[in-house]
């Protein structure tokens, strides 16, 4: 999912700051709103998502509403809805989350991007519409692959031509952006047909595009099958080749590369991410969803039952909690600022975090990059080179070291 890459992992240590929720967010504040519930769970998901059948969705729907109320934030710029499959809820589901946040937060007045995750068993013309009506003005659809074998080892419940009748669905309600997400590198895939279905989809012309290479996360069920053989990586090279293909293609079609994984078409780009990955503040509600607010970082149980607890009694809870030291929040804004394409702007970055140019432990590691030639400088912003892309989790773990 469009998400999958920028929440944030469970911390292990215990809540730094005795009541994180409690932070006020200041107004205009980018919203995230989860949605746990899928059709199915996929073995290679690591986020915090369920099978929703025999579920209380209507208790976590109530519980969802209570924590938008207790400390959703006014009138936000960017709202995503995500998950989890929202598509999953009924409309009169939807109806209730929707107008639950537009009397909290007056979304619908400030917000200029609501994006609401879709999968294409679940999306069908009068959902795209009703999302519509609702609100949203770009949907993301999860196509993941166009083969249906690579479908089945996902373990994705929908079929091939169920995602371009979602696609066709998501035009009929004229949605603003439509945005599709596509997995590369399972076991066997080629060249020629991950350009070839690449080529299907970029001929839809969606505004947006996704696209990841497939991760083995720990406690998913695929990374217990590699464990156990029943699976295999594919090797470093083809990854590689599959990446450069993918970016050589979006070029190509004139989509830009405005992040290592996320291409689009001029103007287009999911601003809701462009501010994690510029890491600006958000507030997330609904089970696992982690937060960042004046430099403290937490999230929500990743339980529904201990979530819905917590946000039920009027008081949500954080199993974890970080406050950032301001040497880690430039560490952090350096590790994922290189994603964008833009960049970033150390001097800037550092008056951020109020920091001295003596006190920027990331410089010296940028310096020795851009010496490896994996970074390159330009008018005081620094990005990654065509070599550092291909290394770009290497890179960032660098600097990410380096200022903590
Ligand atoms: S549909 Fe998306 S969120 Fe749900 S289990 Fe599959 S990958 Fe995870």
């Amino acid at each position: 999912m469009e998400t999958s890459r920028t929440t944030w992992r469970e911390s292990r240590t215990a809540p730094e700051h005795p009541r994180p929720w409690e932070l006020p967010a200041a107004d205009g504040t980018p919203l995230y709103v989860h949605v746990p519930f899928c059709e199915a769970k996929c073995p290679y998901c690591d986020f915090f998502s369920v099978a929703g059948e025999g579920q209380d969705v209507e208790g976590s729907l109530e519980a969802l509403i209570q924590e938008l109320e207790l400390r959703a934030p006014r009138t936000p710029e960017t709202v995503f809805v995500g998950g989890g499959t929202p598509s999953w809820l009924s409309v009169d589901q939807l109806e209730r989350l929707f107008d639950a946040m537009q009397a909290r937060t007056s979304f619908r007045d400030s917000a200029t991007e609501v994006t609401v995750e879709c999968n294409p068993e679940s999306l069908d013309e009068e959902k795209a519409r009703a999302l519509v009506a609702l609100g949203a003005t770009r949907l993301s659809i999860g196509f993941q692959s166009l083969r249906p074998e690579t479908l089945e080892l996902f373990g994705r419940v929908h079929a091939v031509e169920d995602s371009f009748a979602a696609y066709e669905a998501a035009r009929a309600a004229e949605v603003g952006a439509v945005s599709i997400d596509l997995i590369f590198g399972a076991e066997g895939q080629t060249v020629a047909e991950w350009r070839e279905d690449l080529e299907r989809v970029i001929a839809l012309r969606p505004e947006h595009l996704s696209c990841y290479g497939l991760t083995f996360e720990e406690g998913t069920l695929f990374s217990r099958w590699l464990e156990e053989g029943r699976m295999e990586r594919i090797q470093e090279e083809q990854e590689l080749e599959l990446f450069r293909a993918t970016r050589e293609l979006m070029a190509h079609h004139g989509y830009q590369a405005y992040e290592v994984s996320n291409f689009s078409l001029s103007g287009h780009e999911c601003r809701h991410n462009v501010n994690y990955w510029r890491n600006g503040p958000y507030v997330g509600v609904g089970p696992g969803a982690a937060s960042y607010i004046s430099g403290v970082r937490f999230g929500n149980p990743r339980s529904l039952e201990g979530w819905r607890r917590g946000a039920r009694g009027g008081e949500a809870s954080s199993p974890w909690s970080e406050a950032l030291s301001p040497l880690h929040r430039l560490a952090e804004s350096w590790w994922l600022g290189l994603r964008l394409a833009e960049g970033v702007d150390p001097a800037l970055l550092r008056e951020r975090c109020g920091l001295s140019v003596g006190e920027d432990t990331c410089l010296p590691e940028a310096e020795r990059l851009c010496e490896e030639g994996l970074l390159a400088e330009d008018q005081g912003r620094w990005r990654l080179t065509e070599r550092g892309l291909e290394l770009a989790d290497a890179i960032s773990g660098r600097l990410l070291s380096a200022g903590l």
